[in-house]
């Protein structure tokens, strides 16, 4: 069972600056995958950058120029969270190439499963427009590309990050060959990702209030989540992977641990072998503090490596009261999903 990793310097070439969302993230990444021995157990995969022709499936030939120009002008603001410098064209390229590559190596089964460790990240990216750190929809391409190149017909993209994949639901709500399912804090940013936003029947918001952890995450895919992917049969699962809901992300209120991202890439995991023959390709997203971040996607290399034992130095949220009663909310759930 071989395991994917796509990585390249090319990553660290995006400077936004002083901002959260810099390239210590992925350096805090590969170093612990490194000192622990993983790096080694991992077959690499070289990404390529994203062609004009596999963007355009995503994204507006208006927005890939504005970024393109923008890049070329010396760089810039694009919004009060998005910053681009002199080498974030060619990272924002090879970050959506990185998802196709990893997609590539899985559909044409040099590995089972893969992650793409590439920044900058891109659920928040539109059609048209770039926000949210993120500048081209990593995901979205790499699911065109296996619906394009393979022609699959049924492409599930979960997404944990703890926000709203506002961009992947806007450039696929009226994809029928594509389900997607997000399982985001609410309130919080981007404001999207209510459970009445539906697409073609095709989205699954599952919009959970603040404190939630590892046990309310797990009866989330346990309940819900299955049900979706049972219904939908994927031939392919990819994930927006992005691990801010970790209880060490000051700017969101999640309570998941190390621990408990290594139970949902189980699942995850086990419904890509239920349904896909375990076809499964995770692509970076956010998650901010490098500690945790190395160990959360240490973990989810350790799931997909098969190993037993996963290290969670940090344990649980030190802080944290009584969950919140999710029951309710479920229950409203699988009324809007048709699932009860
Ligand atoms: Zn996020």
């Amino acid at each position: 069972m071989k395991v994917g990793v796509v990585y390249d310097p090319v990553y660290l070439g995006h400077d936004p600056g002083e901002h959260p969302e810099n390239r210590h993230r992925l350096e805090a990444i590969v170093s612990r995958l490194q000192e622990t021995g993983l790096w080694e157990k991992l077959t690499h995969i070289a990404p390529r950058p994203a062609t004009m022709e596999e963007l355009r499936r995503v994204h507006s030939e208006s927005h890939i120029r504005y970024v393109r120009e923008l890049v070329e002008s010396g760089g810039g603001q694009i919004d009060a969270d998005t910053v681009v410098s002199a080498l974030s064209y060619e990272a924002a390229l090879y970050a959506a190439g990185g998802a196709e590559s990893a997609v590539e190596a899985v559909m044409g089964g040099e590995v089972s499963s893969a992650f793409a460790l590439v920044r900058p990240p891109g659920h928040h990216a539109t059609r048209k427009q770039a926000m949210g750190f993120c500048l081209f929809n990593n995901v979205a391409v790499g699911a065109a590309h296996a619906m394009d190149k393979y022609k699959l017909q049924r492409v599930l993209i979960l997404d944990f990050d703890v926000h709203h994949g506002n961009g992947t639901q806007d450039i696929f709500a009226d994809e029928p060959r594509v389900n997607y399912i997000s399982v985001h804090q609410s309130p919080l940013y981007p404001g999207s990702g209510s459970m009445e936003e539906r697409g073609a029947g095709n989205m699954f918001n599952i919009p959970l209030p603040p404190d939630c952890g590892d046990g309310e995450y797990a009866r989330v895919y346990d309940e819900i989540v299955i049900l979706i992917a049972r219904r939908f049969k994927p031939q392919l699962i990819l994930v927006s992977a992005g691990f801010d809901a970790h209880w060490a992300y000051e700017l969101a209120s999640m309570c998941l641990s190390i621990n408990g991202y290594a139970q949902i890439a189980r699942r995850i995991k086990a419904l890509a072998g239920q349904f896909c023959k375990g076809r499964l390709v995770f692509s970076l997203e956010g998650g901010y503090n490098p500690a945790p971040l190395a160990g959360c996607v240490k973990a989810v290399f350790d799931v997909l490596l098969g190993n037993e034992r996963i290290e969670d130095r940090l344990g649980f949220c030190p802080s944290r009261e009584s969950p919140p009663d999710i029951v309710p909310l479920m229950v409203r759930l699988k009324e809007s999903f048709g699932l009860s």
